[in-house]
């Protein structure tokens, strides 16, 4: 049985007051650890801020994006090291947004998830296919190339860790939700690749979110798919009471 993962990414949103606030109001009421994975993805500046307040509490906090080496001449970049500093546990790498717009690339994601396993960090890594793909029948193959290309020469045990956030660049803060149908469809087709790629042992253990537009309006009818296990969440995350529906809804 795996266990959901529901993680709210809030992009380059909020200010510090507003950070503190959210984790004061929520870090109490998120399910048990055991239930399932709450994970507030929160800009590099208050990840330190917020990791103390969650201390000890069943939430956890994630970092948005890292750099693959340990330390250099890499101006503006975020090392794994520092984060797991921080104490850190989950890291998103290669969402739509980094692929298109700061030149994220199948190579640089899959070097990121490497140096995730080195530092123990959670890796949550960003597929999914743009609406010209999806209209052209290529949807399946194009998040296949980008999910063989993550996990290439990851050990299996490795494989078992990663999550991998199916979210069709279409539907991410556009309003437009892949039918829950759509979705766990990819999600399954994301596990059989795991299993062609890995084995049976890792394609029945990876965990698959969707992210999309999801909301409390439609979380519970996706988190019911046989083969979605998690969300990342953009904009309804960012409220106290919307982000507590969705962690409740991965129960
Ligand atoms: C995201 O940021 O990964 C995302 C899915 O955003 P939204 O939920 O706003 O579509």
């Amino acid at each position: 049985m795996r266990k959901q993962v529901i993680a709210g990414n809030w992009k380059m949103n909020k200010l510090m007051g507003e950070a503190t606030q959210f984790v004061d109001d929520v870090k109490g009421q998120v399910p048990s650890y055991d239930q399932v994975e709450s994970v507030v993805v929160a800009p590099f500046p208050y990840l330190p801020t917020l990791v103390q307040q969650a201390e000890g509490t069943d939430l956890k906090i994630g970092a948005q994006n890292m750099h693959f080496e340990e330390s250099g001449a890499f101006t503006g970049e975020v090392s794994p090291e520092m984060l797991k500093d921080l104490g850190v546990t989950y890291v998103v790498l290669g969402h739509s947004e980094r692929r298109e717009m700061f030149a994220e690339t199948d190579e640089t994601v899959n070097k990121k998830t490497h140096a995730a396993f080195k530092h123990n960090l959670v890796p949550i890594v960003c597929v999914g296919e743009t609406d010209e793909q999806r209209e052209n029948g290529e949807a399946e193959s194009v998040v296949e190339t980008q999910v063989k290309a993550a996990l290439k020469d990851l050990t299996n045990e490795q494989v078992k860790d990663v999550i991998i956030a199916y979210e069709p660049i279409w539907a991410i803060g556009t309003g437009k939700t892949a039918t829950a149908e759509d979705a766990n469809a990819m999600c399954a087709s994301i596990r059989k690749v795991v299993n062609e790629f890995a084995g049976s042992e890792p394609a029945e253990a990876i965990r698959i979110q969707y992210g999309g537009s999801v909301k409390p309006a439609n979380v519970d009818e996706l988190m019911s798919q046989s083969d979605i296990d998690g969300a990342l969440v953009g904009g309804a995350s960012l409220q106290p009471d919307s982000f507590l529906s969705l962690v409740e809804a991965g129960k």
